[in-house]
C-alpha cells in the first residue's frame, strides 16, 4: 500500500458555486417542531456517559451483554435481565478512512471513523465513534483502543462526551 491518490476525479462543488447559483439551490423553510424520548436504556447509556461510564444490558436467554444498551432482546423475543458495567475500552473491528466530510467536500486530512467492540460486551457488540491519536495507515482490525473522554464539567450525555477513542496507552 505505497500508492497515494492526490488527485481525484471529478469536479468539486465550491460554497461559491452555490451562492452564484450555478447548479440549481431551492431554498424553504420548514417548520419541525418534535420532542424525541431517548427511552429507558439509551437514557441510562447517555447519564452514564456523563459519568465516564460505559453500561450494557444483559441478557439470561441468550447469555448476551448488549451495547448500545436495550430493554428488549432482539434476539430472543424477551425483556433483558440487569445492567452491566463496561470498560471504556475495546478494539477496532472495522474501520474507514474518510477524506470527504458529511457535506461531500474533501478534507486536507482524512477522519478516522472505526466500530469499537467494548470490553465487558458480547462479541461484535460495540459503538461507531472516531479513531484519534493515530495515523490512519496505522490502524489495524482487532487494534485494542481506550476512549478519551471530554473533561470533567463539559460532558453533557452525548455520544460526544468521548472526543474518540485511540490506541490503548493503560496498564491492564
Ligand atoms: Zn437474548
Amino acid at each position: 500500500m505505497s500508492s497515494k491518490i492526490s488527485v481525484y476525479p471529478g469536479v468539486e462543488i465550491t460554497t461559491e458555486d452555490v451562492r452564484s447559483q450555478k447548479y440549481l439551490l431551492t431554498k424553504y423553510q420548514t417548520g419541525l417542531n418534535y420532542a424525541w424520548s431517548s427511552g429507558v436504556a439509551m437514557g441510562r447509556f447517555l447519564r452514564g456517559l456523563k459519568e465516564k461510564e460505559l453500561w450494557g444490558r444483559e441478557c439470561d436467554g441468550c447469555q448476551r451483554i448488549l451495547v448500545p444498551p436495550r430493554m428488549y432482546c432482539e434476539s430472543c423475543y424477551r425483556p433483558t435481565d440487569r445492567w452491566s458495567r463496561l470498560r471504556d475500552a475495546g478494539k477496532v473491528v472495522t474501520y474507514s478512512i474518510a477524506h470527504v466530510n458529511s457535506d461531500a467536500s474533501r478534507r486536507s486530512e482524512p477522519i478516522l471513523l472505526a466500530v469499537m467492540e467494548i470490553e465487558g460486551a458480547s462479541p461484535l457488540m460495540g459503538i461507531l465513534h472516531l479513531l484519534g491519536e493515530v495515523p490512519p495507515e496505522k490502524v489495524r482490525i482487532g487494534m485494542k483502543v481506550e476512549a478519551v473522554w471530554r473533561p470533567d464539567g463539559e460532558r453533557t450525555g452525548a455520544i460526544t462526551d468521548i472526543l474518540h477513542f485511540r490506541p490503548m496507552t493503560r496498564s491492564r
